[in-house]
């Protein structure tokens, strides 16, 4: 509760968001049962009891409109810090091709501890796909697939390397005014089968040039760059140490996918000498800067290198079943890391259709890392809400989001909380990530913008944005990934 001091102009009117359920997800895991969030252009301006905000809001200088939340909890909106968007595959890779049946599937390659040489050659080949979209392309499916985000309630994205172009990730932030931190596709190496050292696939000069670019982008509230390596069996030396060059002179943080299954330690000391979290040091990549993605499989000297280095985790456990990983509960390194007191985030990552939003992950933690810990006290709902605002955005290094607290940026979402599911549960938050997910979203609002309200958008067609994805899908599909003319008009009859 407060005023921030000079923060309001004249220019900028105030939106009350009163009466509503609030958690603020700030250090101390605040709740106002009956509480009002009161923002001011695109910074929150008071938070509180509603008859605390009101007198905040009846001394401004400017005219408030107010948004009735009775009935809703009000929530910061969520930061999803590990994402891809794959939309561009989804005729092809696993995608729209499949049979309508489960029943013949065969487990994926990154099922049974993966298969490392496969998962290392689909990486590399994904470079030429992006390079296979044309700017129109990359643009209709990233509008697309970061809606899909914004409408589960997503107000800030960490891109970690898309089958996309960044300049239209970009593009497509500014347009939706959705957060984006964007990377690019970092791999320049594969682990071949049959052979004994990585080989080089790409120019690393031009790929460190990439996101070199993306770092000098002028300063932006909505989107920032950070630089990624993909993942260590896709990393030449020179790429690795390249990026860490990278991370030092621009002062940012650092993605990659590391310790993800089991298979992966074996195959990288083979090709490249050493276990992945120890290259990640030898190459000057491990640091607090450092957010390491999964992160379950580490021997002893690993895990005490994650740990003195105070990097960041970020788990998926929405999608970990999905795909054969078992990047939970075969270690429980990822709860260990939790117990130890790291910094430990969720985050959906990335498929060719809209995977495990971040309610979903917040369920999954709940529910998955207090069952492994036999305590239901270990991951409570407030943690969930924490590693899916507050921490995920610490993660980020964007300091000024995740919490509802005076002075941040003004991301919130809301959801209806009425109804049998929430019937006299004074714990709200407890019955959304029970019975609730995604689709419950109701009202997003990013910078104090409502972007999202009633589950619609309040800005964009979405008609026309689905339109404007299959028809770009359509064509890169055809051209690009050579699915043939009879097949296509069959998948999209409308177009
Ligand atoms: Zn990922």
């Amino acid at each position: 509760m407060g005023e921030p001091d000079g923060l309001i102009s004249e220019a900028d009117g105030g939106t009350l968001f009163r009466g509503g359920f609030v958690c603020t997800a700030d250090d101390a895991a605040g709740v106002h049962p009956t509480g009002s969030v009161l923002v001011v252009g695109d910074r929150i301006a008071a938070v509180g009891e509603v008859a605390d905000v009101d007198a905040v809001a009846a001394g401004l200088p400017v005219p408030v409109r107010a948004v009735d939340a009775t009935g809703m909890m009000v929530l910061p909106g969520f930061v999803n810090p590990h994402w891809h968007d794959m939309f561009a595959a989804r005729v092809a890779f696993r995608g729209a091709l499949r049979p309508p049946s489960d029943l013949g599937d065969e487990p994926g390659f990154f099922a049974s501890g993966g298969n490392m040489a496969q998962v290392s050659m689909a990486f590399d080949s994904f470079a030429d796909m992006i390079a296979g979209l044309t700017p129109e392309e990359a643009l209709a499916v990233a509008r697309y697939s970061l809606w899909t985000q914004l409408r589960s309630g997503v107000t800030t994205l960490g891109d970690t390397g898309s089958l996309n172009r960044p300049d239209a990730l970009v593009e497509a932030a500014r347009s939706l005014g959705i957060r984006l931190s964007v990377t690019t596709w970092a791999a320049d190496a594969v682990c071949a089968p049959g052979e004994s050292r990585y080989r080089r696939t790409r120019d690393t000069d031009r790929i460190l040039g990439e996101i070199e670019e993306l770092l000098r982008m002028p300063p932006d509230p909505l989107v920032r760059a950070r630089p990624s390596a993909l993942y260590s069996t896709n990393m030449s030396d020179e790429l690795g140490r390249g990026l860490a060059d990278l991370v030092s002179r621009y002062g940012t943080g650092f993605v990659t996918h590391v310790g993800a299954l089991r298979n992966e330690s074996d195959v990288v000391r083979a090709y490249y000498g050493t276990s992945p979290v120890r290259r990640l040091a030898d190459l000057g990549l491990l640091s607090d800067r450092l957010m390491a993605v999964h992160t379950a499989f580490v021997d002893d000297d690993e895990r005490k290198l994650l740990l003195d280095a105070g990097a960041h985790i970020s788990h998926s456990p929405a999608k970990y079943g999905p795909t054969g990983e078992s990047a939970l509960s075969e270690t429980k390194q990822i709860s260990e890391f939790l117990a130890s007191g790291l910094d430990v985030s969720l985050s959906t990552d990335g498929g060719p259709y809209p995977i495990g939003g971040m309610v979903e992950a917040m369920r999954a933690a709940w529910q998955m890392h207090n069952e492994m810990r036999a305590d239901n006290t270990f991951v409570r709902p407030s943690k969930a809400l924490d590693m899916a605002t507050r921490t995920a955005a610490r993660g980020l290094g964007w300091e000024e989001v995740g919490s509802l607290v005076v002075g941040h940026r003004a991301d919130l979402v809301l959801v209806p909380t009425t109804g049998w599911r929430y019937l006299l549960n004074p714990r709200p938050l407890e019955s959304f990530l029970t019975l609730g997910g995604s689709i419950d979203v109701h009202t997003v609002v990013v910078g104090g913008r409502v972007l999202v309200e009633g589950g619609r958008s309040t800005e964009c067609d979405e008609a026309e944005l689905e339109r404007e994805y299959l028809s770009a899908l359509r064509s890169f599909s055809g051209r690009h990934l050579h699915v043939p003319d009879d097949v296509l008009g069959r998948l999209f009859p409308a177009l």
